[in-house]
């Protein structure tokens, strides 16, 4: 497993930022995350030093090459978790392999929104849970759905296994698009996937079934959401980093709640601009590089 000394989440405006500050210090920086949402042919009108509009792409992209520049790795991969390591440090795993780090920016971007399953709200902290490290011990041998189409999902069902044996994916409506190696390993485990959507939840007081759009009524006394990609949320929750809602709580040095690991850009939530994500980005780099010297220096 490699290591680094910082390992950002997020290879937008505010992780490239967060990046280009700490490769430029001379810390190991691994940056791993796939284009951001303003990766395009989008019009970027109001960022600094532009004086004719530049798209979101070619922003982006000069980002990449300056932190590239300084050292930094940049690696197109999902990351799926991030867990306290034993020695102190912080295990990432990805879509692709396994990182240890000495410190952690999480710069992922907002958070994904609540499915589009009636009454989920109700069902929140009773069976509906956004987070299998917190709450798989709550339905130890029981039924459980996990929500989700890609590779996060498998890799939720399958960390679900360490709690219970009956474990099924519904995509609600979308194909499944897990990876070659991630599909063997649901079949080995027994996991099916189920692609009708969710269209009824029920139970009293607790979730206890789920049904489909097909007529399948599945026994369901977890239902856990894992679409499209882990979000800085999702990371959050299993560092045990506080939250302010769907946001990251930071101090005014872009410091979470637990050491060694900072946020920045539109994961804390504020005005969500790029103005804004790459100045945070240049403080939780800042705050990195202190913590870093002091905590994990190079070797
Ligand atoms: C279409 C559009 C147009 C916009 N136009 C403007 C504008 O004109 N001016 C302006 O100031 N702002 C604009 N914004 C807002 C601006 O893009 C955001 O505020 C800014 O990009 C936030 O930067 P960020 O780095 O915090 O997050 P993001 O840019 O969202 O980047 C998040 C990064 O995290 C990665 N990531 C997410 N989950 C994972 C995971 N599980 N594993 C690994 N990586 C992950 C993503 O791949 C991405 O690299 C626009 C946004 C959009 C969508």
């Amino acid at each position: 497993m490699s290591s680094t000394q910082c390992l950002i989440i997020g290879a937008g405006p505010a992780g490239l930022s967060a990046a280009i500050y700490t490769a430029r210090a001379g810390m190991s920086t691994l940056v791993l995350g796939g284009n951001p949402k303003v990766y395009g042919d989008y019009d970027i009108d109001n960022y600094f030093g532009f004086e004719q509009t530049i798209s979101g792409r070619e922003l982006i992209e000069r980002g990449r090459r300056q932190a590239a520049r300084f050292g930094a790795d940049i690696r197109e991969e999902k990351v799926l978790g991030v867990h306290h390591g034993e020695d102190g440090g912080f295990s990432v795993k990805t879509d692709k392999g396994q990182y240890r780090a000495c410190s952690i920016i999480l710069a992922a971007g907002v958070s994904r929104s609540r499915p589009k399953i009636p009454g989920i709200e109700a069902y929140e902290g009773k069976g509906v849970s956004y987070c299998v490290s917190c709450d798989g011990f709550f339905i130890r041998n029981k039924p459980v759905v996990v929500a989700g189409e890609g590779v996060f999902a498998a890799n939720q069902a399958l960390e679900l296994l360490n709690y219970t044996p009956d474990v099924t994916i519904c995509t609600l409506g979308k194909e499944p698009s897990y990876p070659a190696d991630f599909a063997a390993r649901l079949e080995h485990a027994g996991i099916k996937t189920l692609t009708s959507p969710v269209t009824a939840l029920s139970g009293n007081p607790g979730l206890e079934s789920a049904a489909l759009a097909d007529g399948t009524v599945l026994p369901a006394q977890g239902l856990f959401i894992a679409l499209g990609e882990a979000s800085s949320t999702d990371f959050a929750y299993t560092l045990g980093v506080t939250r302010k809602g769907n946001f990251i709580e930071v101090d005014p040095e872009m410091k979470t709640s637990v050491e060694g690991v900072f946020a920045a850009g539109d994961c804390t939530g504020g005005f969500l601009q790029i103005a804004v994500a790459v100045g945070e980005g240049a403080l939780a780099g800042k705050s990195a590089i202190t913590w870093l010297k002091e905590k994990c220096p190079a070797k």
